[in-house]
């Protein structure tokens, strides 16, 4: 049985070194993977590792919210970047790209010397240019949300009410709102992604009863978010999904394996793998 960890980043930094280890040894535990990009550089890259597998392994292109201002506390991984419609464009047409990610909204990484109206206006202007994008080439979305559901959903509401979505339109990932929130996601017809911070406390255990199987995606956000009981400061990897499969299992009561058939089959059906 495959189990499909829907958001990770071998293609980052920190796998740089062990990258093709690491993505050999998932498939080989039937872990197959997404690696999501987040400016020009990771998106090529998670592109490069894609085509060199023949399964199992898929790209998303997109620019991250953090990278479209400069932010102190990040310091290395936080190159600055100017949003260009044609080179995603480009990006979305190559072989095993299956979504466009991660984009989005991220308030939670301001500083005292931002000017933080520009940057959220600026952060929404690139979001809806990736809606568009969404709209030409059908490819679901992976959209990143920190500290703005609200602004989040006024702009999808608005791209709901303007075009016909008449395929898979994707993933709030790494969900971290209320099941009233997600209620409103799910209204959308986006899935909900769920990593380790599930397994941090129980704060989220209410959501993971509520959620119907089949409108969840599991994911880790390798190297991020390593889940319990593994050490939390340790680098994450794409087999960790099992873990949180694990935990919504427990919290919903059922069978590990179910959790596992049905957050697949959505998968596939989300990106058409
Ligand atoms: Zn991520």
């Amino acid at each position: 049985m495959i189990t499909i960890d829907t958001h990770t980043h071998v293609n980052f930094n920190a796998f740089k070194k062990d990258g093709d280890e690491i993505i050999k040894k998932s498939l080989q535990e039937n872990v197959w993977m997404i690696n999501v990009g987040s400016e020009n550089k990771t998106s090529q890259r998670a592109i490069d590792y894609a085509q060199k597998y023949k399964e199992g392994v898929y790209a998303a292109v997109g620019l991250h919210p953090i990278h479209l201002f400069s932010i102190e506390s990040l310091e290395d991984e936080n190159n600055v970047e100017k949003f260009n419609y044609q080179k995603y464009l480009k990006f979305t047409q190559q072989n095993k790209v299956v979504a466009i990610g991660e984009v989005g909204l991220d308030y939670h990484h301001f500083e005292e010397n931002h000017d933080i109206k520009s940057i959220k206006k600026l952060q929404k202007e690139v979001f809806k240019e990736f809606l568009k994008l969404s709209q030409q080439t059908k490819k679901p979305l992976i959209i990143h949300c920190w500290d703005a559901y609200d602004d989040l959903l006024e702009i999808l509401n608005d791209f709901f009410k303007n075009n016909k979505i008449d395929y898979e339109i994707g993933v709030i990932h790494s969900f971290i709102g209320s099941w009233k929130t997600a209620q409103k996601f799910l209204d959308l017809r986006f899935k909900i992604g769920i990593n380790g911070i599930a397994t941090y406390s129980e704060s989220y255990d209410k959501l993971i009863r509520n959620c119907p199987l089949k409108d969840l995606l599991i994911e880790t956000d390798a190297p991020y978010l390593t889940p319990k009981p593994l050490p939390r400061d340790s680098r994450n990897e794409p087999i960790n999904v099992k873990l949180i499969a694990k935990k919504i299992a427990e919290v919903k009561n059922i069978k590990i394996e179910k959790v596992i058939e049905q957050t697949t089959k959505n998968a596939k059906s989300v990106f058409k793998i």
